[in-house]
């Protein structure tokens, strides 16, 4: 790939990225269908990334009329490859096998491996013959909404297409490469004042959150609404967090120790639970809830703002699921994309009906929504939360980090990019922006 590479660094023309030979095979972050009941028995703390993610070179797939093949300068870690990786709640090979039976160009995905991740920058080498919006050279960022166009249910609202897949997630050839394979409607413009690596942290977190409190189909949250953000400096709650401040709202703020607490308050939130200090147990024990404590809670969240939660931005799960939908205001909504901690929920429903309360399932976002959310990025009004970067060969180790919850906002990684730094082209947003861009950076 050292051929792109140039390309990329010496500005290229267009006509040149066309002309340039794709590889037969890249090197790639994937997993082994041989290896899928690797874990079995394990404890789910106790799988580890670092043995079952592989870096090697891998063939390169045909290309379909509405894909491009991007060169990846860098790429992200997504709590979804961790659970690629420890191939919980399920392995990912089932549904790439069910994505080979709908066509020809989607049997290409079922194979003996996974080329995993969910996020990427980088610049485009070569487009199918149907690719309209986008030519080689172009510079990008990949949002993970893979849909069949041409199925009549991805035409609403695309979350809601019956075919709808995570891509590096449910499908093959993601965006923890030097190559990648993506559909011309995952394609965005590359922010200018952002460096490779961190544009490419950017699009699946920052779209979920988007979609989470912004968008008319989440909890479309508005000035003044109070709002409880759990793992407020992980890769959603950051974000979240931005959207809240950005957007009028009061941050109430949960993390887990003094760090991340003086993060939140360098970007200006007022309101900050540390949970590991008030030693919060939802739980009594595996099956008994412990009702006094979601008392507590929300005791806290009144005596730092004075009023209970419009919106309770939810993820955790069955750990703290049952307190979201206690301490959440009558006729508020607890908007909920995850359950990291267990997905079984159980919650006492009167506190639900007879305070009128909302339950919102989300799921990524639609490309608009995605495009919307990058677009925030480009301007300068929602910023990266990039806090370390890894190199391709260290992925496992990276993702082992977000595994344990040891790291802040997120985990870059380079692909093609030789160094970190490289990318910007908007040098003078970026001086405007200043540390605005590093606040999430470890020193
Ligand atoms: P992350 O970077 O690991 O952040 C999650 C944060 O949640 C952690 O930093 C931790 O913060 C907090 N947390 C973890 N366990 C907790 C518990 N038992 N109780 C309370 N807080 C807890 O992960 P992420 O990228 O933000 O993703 C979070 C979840 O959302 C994952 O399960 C991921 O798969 C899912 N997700 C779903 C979508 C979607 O489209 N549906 C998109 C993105 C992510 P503190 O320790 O500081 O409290």
């Amino acid at each position: 790939m050292q051929h792109v590479l140039d390309a990329i660094q010496s500005d290229a023309s267009s006509d040149d990225f066309a002309n340039l030979v794709i590889p037969e095979s890249y090197r790639a972050v994937h997993v082994r269908k041989d290896e899928q009941d690797m874990w079995k028995g394990t404890p789910a703390n106790e799988k580890d990334p670092r043995k079952s993610l592989h870096v090697g070179e891998v063939p390169t797939p045909e290309l379909a009329p509405d894909e491009v093949y991007l060169a990846v300068m860098a790429s992200s870690i997504n709590f979804n490859t961790v659970w690629t990786s420890i191939f919980e709640p399920v392995s990912t090979f089932g549904p790439m096998a069910r994505l080979g039976r709908e066509s020809s160009w989607a049997k290409r995905h079922d194979r003996d491996y996974q080329v995993v991740g969910s996020d990427a920058s980088g610049v485009v080498l070569k487009v199918g013959s149907a690719v309209r919006n986008w030519k080689p050279g172009d510079r990008v960022t990949v949002h993970c909404n893979h849909v069949d166009d041409q199925d009549q249910s991805a035409h609403d609202d695309s979350m809601m297409a019956a075919n709808q897949r995570i891509w590096g997630y449910e499908t093959n050839f993601g965006g923890l490469a030097d190559l990648a394979v993506v559909k011309a409607n995952q394609l965005m413009p590359k922010p200018a004042h952002l460096t490779w690596e961190e544009a490419a942290v950017n699009a699946l977190c920052n779209s979920t959150s988007y979609r989470m409190l912004v968008s008319h189909n989440g909890a479309q949250m508005k000035q003044g609404d109070v709002v409880l953000i759990w793992g407020a400096t992980g890769g959603i709650g950051a974000y979240a967090t931005q959207y809240v401040l950005n957007g009028g709202g009061i941050p109430v703020c949960v993390v887990s120790n003094a760090e991340k607490a003086q993060i939140l308050r360098n970007m200006g939130v007022e309101h900050i639970i540390d949970r590991a200090a008030a030693g919060y147990q939802f739980w009594k024990d595996e099956h008994t809830h412990d009702e006094g404590e979601w008392r507590r809670l929300g005791k806290d969240i009144r005596d730092l703002c004075g009023e209970d939660p419009d919106i309770v931005f939810e993820h955790p799960g069955r750990s703290t699921f049952a307190a979201s939908m206690y301490v959440a205001k009558r006729g508020g909504t607890v908007v909920t994309c995850a359950a990291t901690s267990g997905f079984m929920m159980e919650f006492d429903n009167r506190h639900f009906w007879m305070r009128l309360k909302k339950l919102v399932g989300s799921h990524f976002a639609n490309y608009k929504e995605a495009w919307e959310a990058n677009r925030l990025i480009s301007k300068g009004m929602i910023h990266p939360v990039m806090s370390q970067v890894f190199a391709l060969d260290q992925t496992g180790e990276a993702a082992f980090q977000v595994h344990h919850n040891m790291h802040e906002g997120k985990i870059g990684v380079l692909a093609l990019s030789p160094e970190e730094g490289l990318g910007v082209t908007n040098q003078e947003l970026r001086d405007q922006l200043g540390d605005k861009i590093h606040a999430f950076r470890r020193a």
